[in-house]
């Protein structure tokens, strides 16, 4: 393990990779060496010093993915001020709760993204927020007064200091600040990186975005950890720009959730990019069809392709595939336990462990387990238990040499008729129909046997209409006849998350109206 603060770990690498390069920003075409970055980040944190920020404040950042992100990620590692990041997709009102919630007293942000208009939400809040003292935003002067050449004395730090607060994906709730230390992340970024191999000449395309810890832990920390560099393709999710991305700057590494890949390889000219410098990347975020990975492999030729699963209170990996795993584990399962940490799999309702290849719910500890939820006791005793084993709230099945498989999370398990249902199956099973890009499958409620299942998905450009008939026809023979869904509704899209995931109580909700 790394026992090092984010700071001298970022200096490590200038040290060792200064010119090569570190940061490629699309958008604004701009490109940094790690010592042009390490210079750049330095004004910045000087200027966040000399404007009285210090060690422990909260320095929220909320901008789409862009430089200055990972500039600010950098600059607020080195005085030790905790950074808070803010979902680029948040209103007023969930804007203002951030703010106050984790007491940030100086913003970053963006003036504007598509149609929200941050300087204008801000404005707005600003007067219900009494802990914030400064807004600086981007592309004006603020951002170019903030710079300063006045470079102060950096203030020793801690490796075990909060540095960091990440809310979640809000998939299932309410999204809940998880305080991370430097120890937590960096050896997260570190091992993520580790475990692919990553060296200074890989370039990793970042589709994901930077305020989650899929972009600014897997990405940032990992590439800086080993001298690689962070391509940012477009500040939000688009796949062509992806695609031309890793062509054009010859990524080695390619990043995303499910949809994203999906959404890449649906791309209407996907052959007119030439994909050939991909040697591996991240599938995570969400269960990973086996379908979607096989064709990363063959269509993307990311042959060392990794998938990785974990969570924002969890650095976020706790377990990931390995280069030298067979293919077979490493397109079906989320790979083993990463190094220096545990996981186990108990009941749900007693806490003991239960046999390989029964189902129960994932529990992880070490290293990477959060300081706790920001200013939210009760919560973080909740989820993490008194010998520290973080409760994950998903199911999974342990095989006898320890791959995981990750069945979906507890809130999604369906019961029907008594008998409890996995979603995940139903839907790896409907990936292989030809005419389906993207299935999800819920539980929805019923007189006679509690809750039946209903298939959402999303068909290919041409497919005929798909009836419940048809899928039942579909299904049937290779389905046990329970877990055939009973319902089938198309959608153009699902209800989603920033961070790529599916909004199943969203869904459900829907459903219920849908079905009246
Ligand atoms: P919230 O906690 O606010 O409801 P969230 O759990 O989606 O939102 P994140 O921390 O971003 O917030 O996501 C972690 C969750 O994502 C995990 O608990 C798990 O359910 C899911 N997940 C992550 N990686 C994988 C994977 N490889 N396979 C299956 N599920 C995954
Ligand atoms: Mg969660």
């Amino acid at each position: 393990l790394l026992g090092d603060t984010i700071a001298a770990n970022f200096d490590r690498a200038v040290a060792t990779h200064g010119d090569r390069e570190a940061l490629v920003d699309r958008t604004a075409g701009r490109r940094w060496t790690y010592r042009q970055l390490r210079d750049e980040v330095d004004a910045v944190a000087a200027g966040l010093h000399h404007s009285g920020v210090r060690v422990g404040d909260r320095v929220g950042i909320w901008s789409p993915n862009r430089a200055e992100w990972v500039v600010v990620q950098y600059a607020t590692a080195r005085i030790g001020a905790i950074l808070v990041n803010i979902n680029p997709a948040y209103r007023v009102h969930e804007l203002e709760y951030v703010l106050n919630q984790s007491g940030i007293r100086t913003l970053v942000a963006a003036p504007s993204f598509k149609t929200s208009d941050y300087a204008g939400m801000i404005e707005q809040v600003r007067p219900k927020c009494p802990a914030l003292r400064d807004v600086v935003l981007l592309d004006g002067p603020q951002w170019t007064e903030l710079h300063s050449d006045d470079l102060p004395e950096w203030p020793e730090l801690s490796a075990d200091d909060p540095i960091n607060i990440q809310y979640t994906s809000g998939t299932t709730g309410f999204p809940k600040g998880a305080t991370l230390s430097h120890h937590n992340i960096l050896n997260n970024g570190f091992f993520v990186g580790e475990l692919l191999g990553y060296t200074e000449n890989d370039r990793i395309c970042v589709p994901v975005p930077f305020y989650h810890c899929f972009g600014m832990v897997m990405g940032n920390l990992a590439a800086t950890s080993h001298g690689a560099a962070v391509v940012i393709p477009a500040p939000a999710f688009d796949p062509a720009l992806t695609l031309k991305a890793v062509a054009e700057e010859r990524c080695t590494s390619l990043y995303g959730v499910p949809t994203m890949f999906i959404a890449e390889l649906a791309d209407p000219d996907f052959d007119s990019y030439d994909l050939s410098s991909l040697r591996t990347g991240i599938m995570a975020g969400s269960p990973c069809p086996v379908e979607v990975m096989k064709q990363v492999v063959e269509r993307m030729g990311m042959r060392e392709v990794s998938i990785a699963y974990g969570m924002t209170e969890t650095s976020p990996v706790s377990t990931q595939t390995r280069r030298d795993d067979s293919l077979d584990r490493r397109v079906s399962t989320v790979g083993r336990v990463m190094p220096h940490l545990e996981v186990k799999v108990v009941d749900p309702e007693t806490g003991r462990v239960v046999p390989r290849g029964t189902p129960g719910e994932l529990c992880t500890r070490g290293y990477s387990v959060m300081l706790g939820y920001w200013d939210q006791r009760d919560k973080t005793a909740e989820a993490v238990d008194a010998a520290r084993w973080m409760h994950t709230g998903d199911l999974a099945v342990m095989d006898d040499e320890g791959y995981l498989n990750i069945t979906g999370r507890i809130k999604d398990m369906v019961i029907r008729g008594g008998e409890n249902l996995y979603p995940r199956e139903i839907e790896e099973f409907l990936y292989t129909h030809p005419d389906i890009l993207d299935a999800q499958v819920i539980g929805v409620p019923d007189v006679k046997y509690g809750e039946e299942l209903m298939a959402w998905m999303r068909l290919r450009p041409g497919a005929d209409v798909l009836t419940a008939e048809a899928l039942k026809e579909f299904c049937t023979g290779k389905l046990a006849h329970h877990k055939i869904p009973r319902y089938v509704h198309v959608v153009e899209d699902f209800p989603m998350t920033v961070t790529g995931k599916i909004r199943k109580v969203e869904m459900r909700k829907q459903a219920v109206e849908i079905l009246g």
